[in-house]
């Protein structure tokens, strides 16, 4: 198969773009991407300072680097959660990969503030996942808005994103439906929220994360039960391999006719939240969900 674009071989077939890519015009598409992401959902003004959620693997380091590449001015964030066995080699080569491409990283340890994931997983009654999702999303929004920067980055891909909204589909979750995007505002100390590489699968994902020799951390968690949403990322896989472009098309199309029926119940549903007694940050009750798993831990 030839490059579509320069006719050299091509090192990477995308059915669902009808196209063979050599490595050089594979990183033009890759690029090409994130800046239509980044155009399209209004997620980056020139000049910002961008936030990225790094946790080590591929989708996450992949992001700083286009994201950089792109002329974007970024800053990494990851969360050391204290898992043994994993947290540490996790952390050190995040470190080195951001010191060795001039990558400027902050490292957060959820044990300074009370929240050794193993300590919080002896302590609730709860799947550990839901509780860690929860403390570190609650610690990148915060690391950001104390800090000035204008949105937080995540490395949510397509496959990612088809299946969540798949799985919102099959509750006919309206709340949620209403919501699901790839750019989610600021409101009050919630900085906005981005997903540059909505439009790319985990397959480019790789590929790129593989062309660009990044050397990312692939083992998986020792507290993960498989990956999120399996089965239904699965099942568009096969709908893909039968039908090349179905994920995108159904995930551009809910954002462009969609969404918006749900919009309504997703402010209606909503519900009203005031500061937390302990952090300040948006809660739901007295004290934040957070907040609330700290005072679990400490007792
Ligand atoms: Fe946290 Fe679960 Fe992810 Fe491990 S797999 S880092 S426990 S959310
Ligand atoms: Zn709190």
């Amino acid at each position: 198969m030839k490059c579509k674009r320069c006719g050299e071989l091509a090192a990477v077939k995308l059915p669902s773009h009808h196209a063979g890519f050599c490595p050089g015009c594979f990183e033009l598409f890759f690029r090409k991407q994130v800046e239509t992401a980044v155009r399209r959902h209004a997620m980056i003004a020139p000049g910002e300072k961008v936030l990225v959620a790094v946790s080590g693997g591929k989708d996450s380091l992949a992001l700083m680097r286009v994201l950089s590449d792109l002329g974007h001015d970024v800053t990494g964030l990851h969360v050391h959660l204290g898992i043994p066995d994993s947290s540490d080699p996790v952390c050190a080569r995040t470190e080195a990969y951001c010191r060795e491409n001039g990558f400027a990283l902050h490292v957060l340890r959820t044990g300074d503030v009370g929240l050794a994931i193993p300590k919080v997983k002896a302590a609730v009654h709860r799947p550990i996942c839901a509780v860690c999702g929860k403390i570190k999303r609650h610690y990148f929004n915060r690391f950001a808005y104390e800090n000035g920067f204008a949105a937080l980055a995540t490395g949510h891909n397509l496959d990612d994103e088809v299946a969540r909204l798949f799985a919102n589909v099959l509750r006919w979750d309206a709340t949620y439906l209403g919501s699901q995007g790839p750019t989610l505002p600021s409101e009050g100390r919630f900085v906005r929220k981005i997903k540059p590489l909505y439009r790319l699968t985990e397959f480019e994902t790789a590929a790129y994360c593989f062309l660009k020799g990044i050397d990312h951390w692939k083992a998986a968690c020792p507290y993960s039960g498989g990956a999120s949403f399996t089965g239904h990322k699965k099942l568009f896989a096969d709908l893909e391999h039968a039908s090349p472009g179905q994920k995108i098309a159904f995930y551009e199309a809910f954002l462009a006719k969609g969404r918006e029926h749900f919009a309504e119940t997703n402010r209606e549903g909503r519900q009203q939240l005031t500061p937390c007694a302990s952090c300040g940050y948006p809660s739901s009750g007295e004290l934040c969900g957070v907040c609330r798993i700290r005072a679990l831990v400490a007792k």
